[in-house]
């Protein structure tokens, strides 16, 4: 009979490594082409080429790594295609950083070319850091078709893009008003710039009318972008100022001259009802000046220094000008009063400094036709959003859609494909870089020397990762894609510029659903920032609890779309859970030798083998239902709970008894115990894939060299990784008998186990019993050996009937699925210290609740946090319980 063990304890440091090369190694990360399956397809949120390995990272690959190792085991060929992104603005700023740091010299001392070749060598060092953090995680995408946003097929695809908008009218150059962000100096996209709360001032001023000593009361948050006004606009039903219309108005220190206009825009509520109208440096404004035919007054160098229009303010800072201008004009009696002010304060979100509306010559992306078909192919049901609440986010935003400003004043990124003739001044775009001018054939050409959002290129990543604009095998195969998974915080910046790119060019929607989970906050729901120092770095988690840990934690904690709030503590219980699967695969592969019995076969399969086995087809059929619902954390949650609270604590128990004597029932116990691991290492795999894989060759050794060992459907595969997914039985293959007798069996059980935790039985102590079953006596009688074994009874002083039962008096009741149980403790109850026990107990649980009743009648429950005072609710219902059965104890012993 072969002896098989395994080492005490799980080492994931030994294992993690180990098993992702021989996974990568031996090509299961490629997908397997399967005739007559449709593939399954995930392109990875790129990351930042040389970002560091954050929880959101982790967050999407123990997400995708789910989907893409189920589908795997379904049988799909399965392909999830890495890469990572330039990230034009993140990566130019780190490089800036180092040169000043290490050379003192900026960007613009060394000069584009340089400093371009100095990007690139700074890629090739730090770039591979990400890609090698993710394969720490188990991500098992196939790494020979990475792909880099700067790479030179992305690149032709990123060209193609332009050109092809461009020649459609959707790509234009003009002169607007945008995000103008100053230290970054270059422009940003509206969904870059964040808003937030912040305490400024209204300063309210006059606006004194031309010859005249009467004024019109204006407020502002921006004094001094009083000097680029070009209007003050009222209502036209103002009665305050209706008679000023037409009549013009001087700006303050400057004296020059502006109309006062009307609008029905204006707010007759708001401020002081009168409105200054800058159309260079605020949206609104710049709204209300096309209307009117407004000039339009830059103030702003590129630095947000104040330029000549400023007039003596020239040269000045712009918050010093701010100053000083206000102080200009209290001296000429000009202003009335400032007061706080609540306001919304637009701020970079790369940079964070605060972001200048300005007048600027950019490159933009018309949206509205490329919104309509990606509004469409949602509303018809092509594309879905998982969870569907954002979907009315979506529609929201691309109804409102604003014209993409794509143009960026860097140098890292894809160089806009424009020339400028100096000769004309005609302008080429063009696929190929041109040696005329297409107007004049002059050589004497210039490019653009902007380069592209990188989010443009980002757009075009399910396809022109897949070879597009060239139409590979890659390409016609696997796309469209299937899920598209990444936080819905990139719902618009990414998602929905794919949805719309993908429809425009290749005429499909480039995947059918769109996962999104939710950010990773700390355990108290805050934040991580720096900051506030809570930051948990996920590779310091997974030295400490392993990958599995740390994936089991952040899958078992979600649902689609919500914030999850993660605790270490959690990473290190489901650490020990990683440790409970490898002691259960201990135990199983330590008894598969002793199925070696006579006479074999068949095995004979017990209660408790049918109602392991019964369960088992229950919780694949309710993982797969969880699945297709995308209910992923609900699954994991649920095959957690199957293996824990009833394959280890109640079958492994169970299992060892029949082991005991060997026989047709042994045999039936270590086939059963083998086949139910299987499925659950099978089921856990996708969740925690290294240790169930570890574990699962363990298993598969063991029940290959025993004899008559038990084997899988099919026989055993090679490896976990690509083993069968567990069939799904049908509805009337399920032992529904097994089900109901066991469940039976196991209420009684709790039942007793409750009891003596309640009286403080030695839970060791073999107790005497008598259970009066009525029509269950039979079951009962057949499960005696498991009874006596999980409720610590004794065997000998066991008594089963239907009815007639005579317990000893003194003997404790118990109801448990109307089967009437008595226990009989070792030591005769002394009634007497018995009852004063009790009735200590009772007084003590009676003064709890009379002092939480009072203090939840009192002003607590309205003042105190709701959390608090649930908490005390919660504490209030637990002493009455306390209270009901210390009553219903001391009424027995009474009785
Ligand atoms: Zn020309």
């Amino acid at each position: 009979m072969p002896e098989f063990s395994m080492p005490k304890t799980y080492d994931f440091h030994q294992v993690e490594q180990r098993l992702y090369e021989k996974w990568s190694d031996a090509g299961y990360f490629r997908p397997r082409l399967q005739p007559g399956r449709q593939p399954f397809v995930i392109s990875m949120p790129p990351p930042n080429v040389t970002g560091e390995l954050h929880l959101g990272h982790a967050m999407f690959v123990a997400m995708e790594d789910l989907m893409i190792r189920y589908h795997r085991m379904l049988g799909d060929p399965t392909l999830w295609v890495p890469g990572s992104d330039h990230a034009g603005i993140a990566t130019q700023l780190q490089v800036e950083k180092d040169l000043l740091r290490t050379e003192e010299r900026t960007r613009e001392e060394i000069g584009r070319e340089a400093f371009v070749e100095r990007t690139w060598a700074w890629k090739a060092r730090y770039g591979g850091m990400i890609t090698r953090q993710l394969r720490r995680l188990g991500a098992s995408c196939d790494w020979e078709r990475e792909r880099f946003t700067l790479d030179e097929g992305l690149s032709r695809a990123v060209r193609e893009a332009f050109v092809r908008l461009y020649e459609k009218g959707l790509i234009y150059r003009g002169t607007y008003l945008i995000n103008w962000s100053p230290g970054l100096k270059t422009a940003v996209s509206d969904l870059e710039v964040e808003y937030s709360e912040e305490q400024g001032r209204l300063y309210y001023f006059k606006y004194r009318i031309a010859g005249s000593e009467e004024f019109i009361p204006v407020a502002t948050t921006r004094p001094e972008t009083i000097l680029g006004d070009t209007a003050v606009a009222v209502h036209p039903d103002d009665d305050r100022y209706r008679q000023w219309i037409g009549k013009t108005c001087l700006v303050p220190i400057l004296k020059r001259t502006i109309p006062v206009i009307q609008d029905t825009y204006v707010d007759r509520e708001f401020g002081t009802g009168a409105l200054k109208i800058t159309p260079g440096h605020d949206p609104a404004d710049y709204e209300i000046g096309q209307r009117h035919g407004l000039p339009i007054v830059n103030l702003l160098n590129t630095d947000a220094t104040m330029n000549e229009n400023a007039g003596p303010y020239a040269g000045l800072d712009r918050y010093a000008c701010r100053e000083r201008l206000w102080a200009d004009m209290q001296r000429a009696g000009l202003t009335i009063k400032t007061e706080p002010y609540q306001m919304q304060v637009p701020r970079s979100q790369r940079g964070g400094e605060v972001v200048e509306p300005m007048i600027s010559t950019q490159w933009f992306v018309r949206m509205q036709p490329l919104a309509e078909p990606a509004l469409q192919a949602v509303r018809r049901g092509e594309i879905r959003i998982v969870p569907e609440r954002f979907t009315k986010v979506y529609f929201n935003w691309l109804e409102n859609i604003r014209d993409w400003c794509i143009s960026r004043q860097l140098w890292w990124g894809h160089r806009i494909p424009a020339w400028y003739c100096e000769d004309c001044e005609a302008m080429t775009v063009a696929r190929e870089d041109p040696s005329r001018c297409s107007q004049c054939g002059s050589s004497n050409l210039r490019q653009d020397p902007d380069v592209l959002d990188t989010w443009f290129s980002s757009g075009l990543w399910p396809f022109s990762t897949l070879g597009w604009p060239v139409s590979t095998s890659d390409l016609r195969m696997y796309y469209p894609t299937s899920v598209m998974e990444t936080g819905y915080d990139i719902l618009f910046f990414w998602v929905a510029r794919m949805i719309m790119l993908g429809l425009e060019f290749t005429g499909k929607p480039p995947f059918h659903t769109v996962y999104l989970h939710g950010m990773i906050r700390d355990s108290q729901g805050r934040k991580m920032s720096k900051t506030l120092g809570n930051v948990i770095d996920p590779l310091e988690v997974m030295d400490e609890f392993g990958t599995d840990a740390l994936r089991l934690t952040l899958l078992t904690g979600s649902t689609p779309g919500n914030d999850i709030n993660l605790s270490v503590d959690r990473v290190e219980g489901n650490r020990n859970f990683a440790n409970k699967v490898w002691n259960a695969t201990r135990l199983v592969v330590g008894s598969a030798g002793r199925a070696e019995t006579e006479p074999l076969p068949p095995p004979e399969r017990v209660l408790a083998d049918r109602w392991i086995l019964a369960r088992a087809q229950q919780v694949v059929s309710e993982v797969n239902r969880l699945f297709h619902l995308h209910q992923y954390g609900e699954a994991g949650r649920q095959v957690y709970d199957y293996f824990w609270g009833e394959f280890a604590d109640w079958y492994l128990e169970l299992a060892k008894l029949q082991l005991e004597p060997q026989g047709a029932t042994a045999s039936g116990a270590a086939h059963s115990m083998a086949a139910v691991l299987d499925t659950c290492l099978r089921l856990l795999h996708p969740f925690t894939p290294f240790v169930t894989e570890e574990a699962w060759q363990r298993l598969r050794e063991a029940c290959q060299l025993a004899p008559h060992g038990y084997a899988p459907e099919g026989g055993w595969e090679e490896a976990l990784i690509v083993a069968a997914w567990p069939r799904v039985s049908a509805e009337s293959e399920l032992d529904l008998q097994a089900l109901a007798s066991f469940q039976l069996v196991q209420q009684v059980i709790s039942a007793i186990r409750n009891v003596r935790a309640e009286r403080g039985i030695d839970p060791k102590a073999r107790i005497p019993a008598w259970i009066a079953a009525g029509d269950e006596a039979a079951l009962l009688e057949q499960e005696r050996g498991a009874l006596a074994a999980l409720a610590r009874l004794d065997p000998a002083r066991l008594q089963i009937a239907a009815r007639g039962i005579q317990p000893p008096p003194g003997a404790i009741p118990i109801v448990a699925a109307n089967i009437e149980v008595f226990l009989m403790a070792e030591q005769p109850v002394d009634r007497v210290a018995e009852r004063e026990r009790l009735g200590r107990e009772l007084t003590e649980a009676q003064e709890q609740v009379a002092r939480l009743e009072a203090l939840l009648d009192g002003p607590f429950a309205e003042r105190a946090p709701a959390h608090i005072v649930e908490k005390e609710r919660a504490s209030l219902a637990f002493h009455q319980e306390a209270v009901r059965k210390l009553q219903d104890q001391l009424a027995l012993l009474e009785g």
